[in-house]
C-alpha cells in the first residue's frame, strides 16, 4: 500500500491533534472538521479502504468502533448522539486511503440524503 498522510501522522512525522492512542488505533482531530467534533480513527496497520478489511481484521475494526465510543464519551456526545461514517473509494467520496472512521457530533446533523 503507498504511504498515505496518516502513516506520517502515525510515525508523528506530521502533527496531528491526538485525541487517543492505544497499540492498535489512533485517533485525531480532523483538519477541516464538519463539526464541532469531527475526529477520525485509523488503525495503525495500514488497510487501504473497507473493500481491504479482512476477516481476520474483524477485531481491530470493532477495537476502532469501541474507541470512537470512548471518544463520544470523553467529548460528551455520546448521550446526544453522533455519526459514524466510512467512506469508500471514488461514489464513497474516500480521499484519503488509509482506512478510517469519521466520528462526527456536536450539534444537530442532517439525515442522510442521497447525496
Ligand atoms: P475521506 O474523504 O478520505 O473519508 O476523509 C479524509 C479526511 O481526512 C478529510 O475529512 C480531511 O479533512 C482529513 N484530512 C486530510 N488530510 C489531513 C491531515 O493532514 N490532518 C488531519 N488531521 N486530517 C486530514
Amino acid at each position: 500500500m503507498t504511504e498515505t498522510i496518516f502513516s506520517k501522522i502515525i510515525n508523528r512525522e506530521l502533527p496531528a491533534d491526538i485525541v487517543y492512542e492505544d497499540d492498535q488505533v489512533l485517533a485525531f482531530r480532523d483538519i477541516s472538521p464538519q463539526a464541532p467534533v469531527h475526529v477520525l480513527v485509523i488503525p495503525k496497520l495500514e488497510i487501504a479502504t473497507a473493500n481491504d478489511i479482512r476477516p481476520d481484521q474483524a477485531e481491530l475494526v470493532g477495537k476502532m468502533v469501541l474507541a470512537a465510543q470512548k471518544i463520544a464519551l470523553d467529548e460528551g456526545i455520546a448521550e446526544d448522539g453522533y455519526r459514524l461514517v466510512m467512506n469508500c473509494n471514488r461514489h464513497g467520496c474516500q480521499e484519503v486511503f488509509h482506512l478510517h472512521l469519521h466520528l462526527i457530533g456536536g450539534r444537530q446533523l442532517r439525515g442522510i440524503s442521497a447525496g
